[in-house]
């Protein structure tokens, strides 16, 4: 069997033309333009190509973009003094604080102080508690799951008493992914790094989604015939070849796991710009709540 794949960049364009309409409509209409914040402690390679990535997406909706790089050495009251400046700022309606912080920051109190309506990637604890209890509805969910719950349901599949397997149990990705897949109704195992015999349980999944951070780990031997795969993973690999000397792969050998799996998403092309586009997404939203609450004024 060969999968399909999944062309997560054709998912998240149509996404982004929908946003980008919305706020012409929003601007003709005489609403403020979605103004999205984001936050940069330090010099982490990635984390600048992250944060500049999400700044053009902006610019390319007609978002305003607002970026804030602090020095790693800023300390715990200066990054907390720039949130509570951009929580009364209203033209940003999000606020996005690039992880991971550098280590003498402490991150739970940061996200706790971004404003419940400006908390655009849902990393706020009452925003991921919401997520976590039955009947209760958080205002935004963190952007990669929400884009792989978007993803599978382009992939057609029926999450309704299914079996997913989450590999990983970060707060990021592994911990609200499993937490909407529940949602969803499926039945859903989570594995981490003291799961016994990860095949086993992989083998069992109708749909796997692997958000490791270990490249190709996830081997075609893994996968039930027809399972619907979904690789968040972003890994760089030496590659002479390539013109930068490394190139990105996923958790999940693509080669040997496209032969067995139904569908199957790519790295690069695959959930990455979906996380972008639910980001754009969660700051429309955020733009649309503040005008609620003025107009309830
Ligand atoms: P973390 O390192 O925070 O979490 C990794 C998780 O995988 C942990 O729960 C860890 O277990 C588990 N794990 C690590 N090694 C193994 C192993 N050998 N066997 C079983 N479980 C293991 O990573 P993130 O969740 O932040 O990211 C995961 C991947 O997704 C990365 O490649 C990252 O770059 C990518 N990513 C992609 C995004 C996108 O938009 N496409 C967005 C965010 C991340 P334990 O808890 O026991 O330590």
């Amino acid at each position: 069997m060969t999968a399909r794949i999944l062309d997560g960049k054709a998912v998240a364009a149509r996404i982004r033309a929908e946003i980008r309409q919305a706020v012409e409509e929003r601007l003709r209409s005489g609403l403020p333009r979605p103004g999205l914040a984001t936050v940069l402690v330090g010099d982490n390679p990635a984390s600048q190509v992250y944060v500049r990535m999400k700044r053009r997406a902006c610019e390319e909706v007609g978002f305003a973009s607002f970026g804030y790089h602090l020095p790693a050495t800023a300390s715990q009251e200066e990054v907390e003094a720039l949130i509570r400046e951009l929580n009364q700022n209203p033209e940003v309606h999000g606020i996005l604080v690039q992880l991971p912080l550098p280590k003498h920051l402490d991150e739970e109190r940061i996200l706790s102080l971004i404003d419940l309506h400006k908390d655009v990637d849902g990393f706020h604890p009452i925003n991921i508690g919401r997520l976590a209890q039955k009947g209760r509805k958080p205002l935004f969910v963190p952007c990669t799951p929400a884009g792989v719950m978007v993803l599978l349901e382009e992939a057609g599949v029926n999450l309704d008493g299914a079996r997913a397997v989450v590999l990983g149990r970060s707060n990021i990705v592994g911990m609200p992914m499993a937490l909407l897949l529940i949602r969803a109704n499926a039945t859903v195992t989570v594995c981490h790094s003291h799961t016994r015999n990860l095949p086993e349980e992989t083998r069992r999944a109708d749909m796997l989604i692997a958000a490791v951070g270990r490249p190709r780990m996830v081997k075609g031997d893994w996968v039930k015939p027809g399972a619907v795969v979904i690789d968040v993973g972003v890994n760089r690999v030496e590659d002479p070849t390539a013109p930068k000397g490394y190139r990105l792969v996923g958790d999940v050998d693509f080669d040997e796991v496209k032969e067995v799996a139904g569908v199957l998403t790519p790295v690069p092309g695959g959930v990455g710009p979906m996380t972008i586009a639910m980001l754009l997404k969660n700051t429309l939203r955020a733009a649309e709540l503040a005008d609620m609450e003025r107009m309830s004024l």
